[in-house]
């Protein structure tokens, strides 16, 4: 049978609606469905990678490409001087969802503390 198609691959393909924010060749950031912020958007790889614990020396590229991008998104969207978040939830106890890497950026508004 056919494995369930990975949501976030099916919105790098297009197949699902989101509301870019930045497009790349390695990846693109959208909106959360359900922001929790004021801002709230995604870097996604257009790789699918699963879990950040699964990545290796051959992502570190990668990874730090969506880094800059986050800064770059956070920049776009108006929150770089007010400060933002960029958090990865990794696995059950993190509340992980949807199990394609993802940052979140998070800003407009004061965050609570960690
Ligand atoms: P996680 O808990 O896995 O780090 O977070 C996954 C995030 O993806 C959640 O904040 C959730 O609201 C968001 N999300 C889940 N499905 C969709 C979707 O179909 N479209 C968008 N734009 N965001 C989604
Ligand atoms: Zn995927």
């Amino acid at each position: 049978m056919d494995q369930p198609k990975c949501i976030f691959c099916s919105i790098v393909q297009g197949e699902l609606p989101s509301k870019s924010i930045y497009s790349d060749d390695q990846c693109i950031a959208f909106n959360d469905i359900n922001p929790v912020a004021n801002v709230h958007v995604l870097v996604i790889p257009r790789e699918h990678v699963t879990y950040l614990t699964e990545t290796t020396k051959q992502h570190e590229k990668l990874l730090g490409h969506l880094m800059r991008v986050a800064a770059k998104v956070s920049e776009q969207m108006g929150t770089s001087e007010d400060g933002y978040r960029v958090s990865v939830n990794q696995g059950v106890n993190a509340g992980q969802i949807v199990d394609h890497l993802h940052l979140h950026v998070l800003g407009g508004e004061q965050l609570n503390s960690l």
